[in-house]
């Protein structure tokens, strides 16, 4: 396999999250790595503190614009990143907040707790116990049908980290990914997913988009895990969406 040639990266924060740098410096750091594609996308609303009102959309809009006038050879893209909150699936972005958006992300975040005070126990309490208890069917069941949920009533065009923070069954999210058209990330930040999951997702026929999820302009394109683990199981090369050039069939807009 010949060595993979990332040409956009589709998550990466800023400072209207908690990311540390701006628009402008997450640009020039894409613009330096080659990239011809960014997205920025921050964290939805319900990420406590950090998360971005809907009504700050306009202002990262005009923002965004303003930086691209400075590049001829990259491509911004206004995006978010959604919080799964609960069994139902549910996302804090709301149909009509998505429209004024180019991408729409949604991964599940520990911090923001589900609308309903009953997932609180039927998932916030598997994501405080998954790294010091195993997982039992019921919960990894639970899990995955939030994921599943959300995948079939939310326009998401990428899942961010599977597996992070909850066990999953890889093989019906992947599925349903490939069936609602929602790409599957390979997160370098959050090492997901792991290597016994990545044959549960080979084993269906979702796609894969390779992130930096960077929350610092110069981890931007640092794709060293997600890059080594495609070479490694040696996805091929049409499974990865953000290679050579190509471009997202993005379902938000379809
Ligand atoms: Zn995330
Ligand atoms: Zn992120």
């Amino acid at each position: 396999m010949e060595k993979l040639i990332l040409t956009a990266d589709y998550h990466s924060h800023t400072q209207y999250s908690h990311g540390s740098g701006t628009i402008l410096d997450n640009a020039k750091a894409a613009s330096e790595k080659g990239l011809e594609i960014l997205a920025i996308t921050d964290h939805a609303v319900r990420h406590p503190i950090v998360g971005v009102s809907p009504k700050k959309y306009d202002k990262m809009r005009k923002d965004l614009e303003e930086v691209q006038k400075g590049f001829d050879n990259l491509t911004l893209m206004l995006g978010i990143e959604a919080n799964i909150l609960g069994m139902a699936g549910d996302i804090d972005v709301k149909d009509e907040d998505a429209a004024k958006l180019d991408i729409v992300l949604a991964g599940y975040h520990l911090t923001s707790f589900p609308y309903k005070f009953s997932d609180y126990f039927k998932i916030t309490w598997n994501a405080l116990t998954k790294y010091t208890m195993k997982s039992t069917k019921a919960q990894i069941a639970r899990n995955t049908t939030m994921f599943v949920n959300a995948i079939k009533r939310h326009k998401i065009d990428i899942l961010t980290h599977p597996g992070f923070r909850l066990d999953i069954d890889y093989k019906q999210v992947g599925k349903a990914c490939a069936d609602y058209g929602t790409y599957v990330e390979l997160s370098s930040r959050h090492k997901t997913p792991d290597e016994k999951s990545i044959e549960e997702l080979l084993a269906t026929d979702c796609i894969f988009v390779i992130n930096s999820d960077a929350h610092k302009p110069e981890n931007i394109a640092s794709c060293d895990f997600a890059i080594g683990l495609a070479e490694k199981y040696e996805i091929p090369e049409k499974r990865i969406a953000n290679i050579s050039g190509k471009k997202l069939v993005l379902r938000s807009k379809s």
